[in-house]
C-alpha cells in the first residue's frame, strides 16, 4: 500500500511547474529572486529602494491576499510589476507564477524579483522556479525568528536586516540573530539595511548584480 498525503500531492505538482518555470527563466535569461518575509517585513519597501537605485535592470511580480496596493506603490517607483491577487491563500506558489507569467514585461531585464505574500511559514514549502530566495527581517519583528522559522531562512542565500535606524530605540538582541543566523542558515549572506534611511542598500544592490553572470 502507497500512502500519499494531499500535502505530498500539491508539492509534487508544485515542482513539476517550478521546473517549467525554471527553464523558461533560463531561456529568457533571467535571473529571479524569491523574497520572503512577514507581512511589514519591508520587502515592497526593499524594491522601491532598487528601483530608486537603479544599476539593476528588473521586473517585478507582487503576491498578496487581495489588493494592487504594492503593485501601485512599485509602479509609481518606476518599475515594472504583475499583482498576483492569492484570493487569501498564504502563499504563492509555481502555478501562479507561472500563470502571470505572460503578463510579465521580461524583455531587456537581468531580474525578476517575486515578493511572496507576507508569511514565514508555507511560502518556504513552495518553489516558484526561482533561482535564490531572500529573507527579509525587520527589526521590530524581533531576533528570535531564525530559530523560530527555520524553514523560511534555511534555504534562503541571503538574509536582510531591516529597520535597522530604529534599533537605538528597540530592544533588539543582535547577539541573538546572529547565533540563530549561524546556527540555521550559515552559508547566507547577511545584510543590514533601512529602506527608510537607504542605509546598506548600495551594498546589498552590488551583491545582487553580482548574482547573474
Ligand atoms: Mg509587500
Ligand atoms: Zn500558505
Amino acid at each position: 500500500m502507497k500512502v500519499i498525503t494531499v500535502r505530498e500531492k500539491i508539492l509534487k505538482a508544485n515542482s513539476q511547474a517550478a521546473r517549467e518555470n525554471r527553464a523558461r527563466f533560463s531561456r529568457k535569461r533571467i535571473f529571479v529572486i524569491n523574497i520572503l518575509g512577514s507581512p511589514g517585513a519591508g520587502k515592497t519597501s526593499l524594491l522601491e529602494r532598487f528601483a530608486q537605485t537603479g544599476g539593476i535592470a528588473f521586473s517585478v511580480m507582487e503576491g498578496d491576499p487581495e489588493t494592487a496596493l504594492d503593485a501601485e506603490r512599485m509602479e509609481k517607483a518606476g518599475a515594472s510589476v504583475v499583482q498576483i491577487i492569492t484570493k487569501g491563500s498564504c502563499h504563492l506558489d509555481a502555478n501562479m507564477v507561472q500563470a502571470a507569467l505572460p503578463r510579465s514585461d521580461l524583455d531587456g531585464k537581468d531580474f525578476l524579483f517575486v515578493e511572496n505574500v507576507g508569511n514565514l511559514l508555507c511560502p518556504a514549502s513552495f518553489d516558484l522556479g526561482e533561482h535564490i530566495r531572500i529573507v527579509v527581517l525587520s527589526t521590530t519583528e524581533g531576533a528570535d525568528k531564525p530559530f523560530k522559522y527555520p524553514a523560511a531562512f534555511k534555504t534562503a542565500q541571503s538574509v536582510i536586516l531591516n529597520k535597522t535606524d530604529l534599533l537605538p530605540y528597540i530592544d533588539f538582541d543582535l547577539d541573538l540573530f546572529n547565533r540563530g543566523v549561524a546556527q540555521v542558515t550559515p552559508k547566507a549572506k547577511v545584510f543590514s539595511v533601512s529602506c527608510r534611511t537607504g542605509e546598506g542598500i548600495d551594498e546589498l544592490v552590488e551583491w545582487i548584480k553580482k548574482l547573474k553572470k
